[in-house]
């Protein structure tokens, strides 16, 4: 392999994500070569003209051919960003969201205001563990975190370690591993960002989301809104009386859910938070039954 210039090597870096349709290209293998030579951006520019070691530039190859079939920088990385603090990810984890920032912080609010000494926490389908460690490390709460992939859980769970925070973390389908637990009615919050993609509608997804990230963190069924029955269920069961419910929803789906939980007879409906574009994003309830 020929030596290149550090410029020279990101030039062509960029020109080959382009060709594969990556937009933002030059930023993102410029992202890739900061995050390969651990340094930063003024360091890569003040030393634009120094030659990379053969071996980097292996390296950098490898992650320019990987981007260019569209694997995500973030499990190019092995990380993802959330609330500010950096989660490990892999491809068994979907990649948090930041929209998903919205369903925590929220939740968070309400939990604050009721301020119990210690919250009982509930996180449906925790993949990466994102929503249930940010909230165990910004209140004092006992925080059980289900998911039915093992391969997910295993991520978490080093995510929790590294944070320094205790979570029990469950392995099963929804609500299947609180049985026997004695929880019921016992619950604060049942947290949940549930996959809502409608089956038909992945074909449509970016290459990134479709191709990469686990069908079973996406695929809602039919409607994609499979989930939002028995989660709603889950917490009719689980929650205390004040206790809430917070949901994260796809496009479109808002009234649909909304007519759910009030139909579910345990709920008084609270608020539909939109995301930054707009988009109704978050349900928050209150089990009154
Ligand atoms: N709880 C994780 C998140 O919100 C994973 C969600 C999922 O796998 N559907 O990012």
């Amino acid at each position: 392999m020929k030596s290149q210039r550090v410029i020279d090597a990101l030039q062509e870096g960029s020109d080959c994500l382009q060709r594969q349709g990556i937009e933002k290209a030059r930023s993102e293998a410029e992202f890739l070569l900061l995050y390969l030579l651990n340094c930063t951006q003024t360091h890569l520019y003040l030393n634009a003209e120094e030659w990379l070691h053969r071996d980097e530039l292996f390296a950098f190859h490898g992650l320019i051919r990987r981007r260019s079939r569209h694997l995500p920088l973030q499990y190019l990385t092995g990380q993802s960003e959330f609330i500010g603090a950096e989660f490990l990810v892999n491809q068994e984890t979907m990649i948090p969201r930041p929209e998903t920032e919205m369903l925590v912080e929220r939740a968070l609010k309400k939990l604050r205001k009721r301020n119990p000494q210690l919250s009982t926490v509930v996180d449906v389908g925790t993949g990466c563990g994102n929503i249930a460690i940010t909230l165990a490390k910004a209140l004092p709460c006992r925080t059980f975190a289900i998911d039915i992939s093992i391969g997910a859980l295993r991520v978490a769970g080093r995510n929790a370690q590294d944070f320094g925070v205790d979570i029990i973390f469950l392995r099963g389908n929804l609500f299947a591993p609180l049985e026997k637990l004695g929880l019921e009615g016992k619950v604060d919050l049942v947290i949940s960002n549930p996959p809502y993609i409608a089956t038909g509608d992945f074909s449509a997804l970016a290459p990134e989301v479709s191709r990469f990230e686990p069908r079973l963190a996406l695929d809602g069924g039919e409607d994609g809104l499979e989930f939002y029955p028995p989660i709603i269920e889950g917490g009719a069961l689980y929650l205390k009386r004040g206790g809430y419910l917070a949901l994260e929803i796809g496009v479109g789906q808002a009234d649909k859910v909304k007519e759910f939980i009030i139909r579910n007879g345990y709920f008084q409906y609270l608020e539909t938070i939109k995301d930054y574009s707009g988009i109704d994003r978050v349900i928050i309830s209150e089990k009154n039954g």
